[in-house]
């Protein structure tokens, strides 16, 4: 049998895959799918996609008291963060 992906060999992957100037929402959505199988957690990550259609998030950002509200620049939908701290 093959050597298995790892937890930290995935990590790894989707430090890297996310340090990347672009990326296509097909990636995004296998990503997440790697994260989701081996329980990482994107944290910070989320804000660098779309909730919706997963291209990288470009968009109007506007800071409020609690969120953050970045306009995705392909579908227009208003992705809503929690500001930290
Ligand atoms: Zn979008």
């Amino acid at each position: 049998m093959k050597t298995k992906l790892l937890k930290h060999e995935a990590r790894e992957k989707i430090e890297e895959f996310f340090s990347r100037k672009d990326f296509k929402p097909e990636e995004v959505r296998k990503i997440k799918r790697l994260a989701m199988k081996f329980k990482i957690e994107l944290k910070g990550k989320k804000k660098l996609f779309c909730k919706k259609c997963l291209s990288r998030l470009k968009g109007k950002t506007r800071v409020g008291k609690s969120h953050k509200t970045v306009e995705c620049g392909e579908c227009g939908y208003k992705n809503r963060f929690r500001t930290d701290r």
